[in-house]
């Protein structure tokens, strides 16, 4: 009795399994779904394609339901036939021990006890069933986690041993060529310059011309195919990762704000500073005032339930934050969306405390925010195709002269 059970559990556990292996698949889709379409609602809504997002994920939760429904039968089915055929043996027993003691071969005594002791045996098979299952799901969980960590599909990212305590903030792109492993071409062409500590340098060209991808290849998100960048004149591929990403700040378009308050958000990258500092560096971004209007102040919590805030206060609460991270060298990419003329000048006016103190690279996208940087270099196809002032380029460069008319033709 005791095999055929185990017997019998040992299919279900593993019928069960394959079944959670596809039901955890489509559970995967369903979720990834359903974060895209948070990510993307303000997107959907203005698509006005609600309805076809709806039928979409409900179609979807259909399929998860069917793959846990033919999960849930399985263990239905075979838990039925278990207990079913315990029961048959369990009147089976009685039969024997009853047929043993009316023959005079089993004394009544012993058939009570044995009788008992056969129900501690099927519920030892019970425990040894939700054992088997728990180690099939834990291995299941397991081989689910490894196939990620050691996945061909997403590259190991490789550091050097080599560590940088200070780092002054110069670098230097030497010959770098590189492409992006889904498509052949060439992003970035014998691109070579240099940036001295606490210099502010402007990326201007056109979009898809290679700007973010120096940014990219800066922070070593990928490697470079030929060619060198250097930090302080280290080779960035034998620096470990503290030296890169710990003194490299970014300042993205539309920063990350977490749902915490503004005190909390800025003490997540500085845990010891004082309430002095976190005044000081959020009077130097220009958004120590906003902060100070708000019915809590820096208690005030962000996001859902708390205030909502516009593109611009994000990117000055994120220099806030660097400005606390002290890091030397702050990547400053440009929100695209216009902002209005206030919100400019006041972004302007914190990216300008932090100059002479920070090596700071800014990715232009309006060419009038950066016409006080030290120096203007324009991109064409992955190259330098000019280098200078404001005023130099727009003599010297004609992209840069017909991005300038077009940026004034646009502001009429
Ligand atoms: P810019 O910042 O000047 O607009 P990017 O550096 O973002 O330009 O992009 C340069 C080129 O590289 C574009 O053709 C773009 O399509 C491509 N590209 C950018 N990021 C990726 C990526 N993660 N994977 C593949 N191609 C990319």
């Amino acid at each position: 009795m005791v095999i055929v059970l185990y017997l019998i559990e040992r299919r279900r556990v593993s019928i069960y399994n394959s079944k959670d292996k596809e039901f955890r698949k489509e559970n995967e889709k369903v979720t990834g779904f359903v974060s895209e379409i948070v990510r993307g609602l303000r997107d959907i809504k203005m698509l006005h394609s609600e309805d076809s997002f709806s039928s979409e994920l409900h179609s979807q939760v259909e399929e998860l339901n069917q793959s846990r429904y033919l999960m849930m039968r399985v263990n239905n089915r075979y838990n039925c036939l278990h207990f079913c055929l315990q029961d048959v043996f369990d009147l089976g027993l009685i039969f024997l021990l009853v047929y043993l003691i009316m023959t005079g071969n089993l004394a009544v005594a012993n058939g009570l006890v044995i009788h008992n002791y056969q129900g501690r045996v099927t519920s030892i098979i019970d425990i040894l069933g939700i054992l088997l299952q728990s180690i099939k799901d834990f291995n299941l969980s397991c081989s689910r986690v490894f196939a990620i960590m050691y996945s061909d599909q997403f590259s190991k990212e490789k550091f050097g041993s080599r560590h940088l305590d200070k780092v002054n903030g110069d670098f230097c792109f030497s010959h770098v060529n590189f492409h992006y492993d889904c498509n052949d071409k060439k992003v970035l062409n014998d691109l070579s310059f240099e940036v001295h500590a606490n210099e502010t340098v402007a990326f201007v060209g056109k979009s898809g011309a290679g700007k973010s991808t120096i940014f990219n290849l800066l922070c070593k998100m990928y490697d470079v195919d030929s060619g060198s960048i250097t930090i302080d004149g280290v080779d960035i591929s034998l620096l470990d990762r503290e030296s890169i990403r710990g003194n490299i700040t970014i300042i993205s378009q539309s920063p990350y704000i977490f749902h915490l308050s503004i005190r909390d958000n800025l003490r997540l990258v500085q845990p010891d500073m004082t309430e002095e500092e976190m005044i000081d560096a959020c009077k130097l971004a220009c958004i120590h005032e906003f902060i100070m209007s708000l019915p809590e102040g820096y208690d005030t919590v962000i996001g859902e339930g708390g205030v909502n805030l516009s593109g611009g206060q994000r990117q000055r609460l994120a220099i806030a934050r660097a400005f606390l991270q002290k890091t030397e060298i702050i990547l400053f990419d440009e929100a695209t969306s216009a902002l209005d003329n206030e919100t400019q000048r006041e972004i302007q006016k914190a990216i300008s405390n932090l100059k002479k103190d920070y090596t700071i690279l800014i990715i232009a996208h309006r060419l009038s925010t950066i016409i006080n940087s030290d120096r203007i270099l324009f991109i064409e196809g992955g190259k330098i195709v000019g280098e200078g002032g404001h005023k130099e380029l727009l003599k010297k460069c004609l992209g840069y002269r017909e991005l300038y008319e077009a940026e004034l033709k646009n502001s009429e």
